[in-house]
């Protein structure tokens, strides 16, 4: 039987992308032995409902930029199809129908992810879908035997994985854009220059 391919996913906000994004993505398919890593970004972030997030065709176009130079790496817009809060479980039920049984799906996350995993939307059914792999991220030390309790025989699907820690988060870099500080060798050089262009995060409030 040919060997089924394997495919990384990581999800998020990306407003903006970062290093700390493509390292992770990078060393885990390494690790993991993965095909490819698709980065979709979300339309509405379930998680994020209620705060301030930019337009999702810029958070498209940053994550485009961000990836182009990779050839193992995609990126997708098919959240930005759907109506509604952005639920992962819809997203890997449509990749299965695309890919059927033929691929493996891995949706990669950071540590403060892996930490709530159990309020995400349907979990139980998106363990069916896919594996987890949770990613070490500075700050963050989810207590590991509480969430494989918490998930009874599914916990074989969550794994984990000590990656470089990159202190770097979008929340920080909105931060400094706003604050006039650099944001250089933080996010790619075409990221830095497409915030400025279009003018990003300059008012938030
Ligand atoms: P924000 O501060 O706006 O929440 P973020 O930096 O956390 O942004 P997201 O788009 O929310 O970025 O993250 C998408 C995924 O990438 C999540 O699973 C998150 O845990 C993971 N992630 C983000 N930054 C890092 C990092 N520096 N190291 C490891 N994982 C990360
Ligand atoms: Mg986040």
């Amino acid at each position: 039987m040919p060997e089924k391919s394997r495919m990384g996913i990581l999800g998020g906000t990306f407003d903006p992308i970062h290093l700390g994004h493509l390292l992770v993505a990078e060393t885990i398919m390494d690790e993991f032995s993965l095909d490819r890593v698709i980065f979709i970004p979300a339309a509405v972030p379930p998680h994020k409902l209620g705060s301030q997030v930019s337009a999702a065709r810029h958070r498209y176009m940053m994550t485009l930029l961000a990836t182009c130079s990779n050839p193992r790496f995609q990126v997708s817009d098919m959240e930005m199809h759907r109506q509604g809060p952005s639920y992962s479980r819809d997203t890997l039920a449509e990749l299965v129908k695309e890919h059927g049984s033929d691929t493996e799906f891995y949706f990669i996350v950071g540590a403060d992810s892996v930490a709530s995993l159990h309020t995400w939307n349907r979990i139980d059914e998106l363990l069916e879908l896919c594996h987890f792999i949770g990613a070490s991220r500075p700050g963050c030390m989810p207590d590991m035997t509480k969430i494989y309790a918490r998930f009874g025989a599914l916990a074989d699907r969550i794994h984990c994985t000590e990656t470089p820690k990159l202190e770097i988060s979008s929340t920080a870099i909105r931060e400094r854009v706003r604050e006039g500080r650099t944001i250089r060798y933080i996010v790619p050089e075409s990221v830095e220059q497409y915030i400025y262009k279009e003018k990003l995060y300059r008012n938030m409030i």
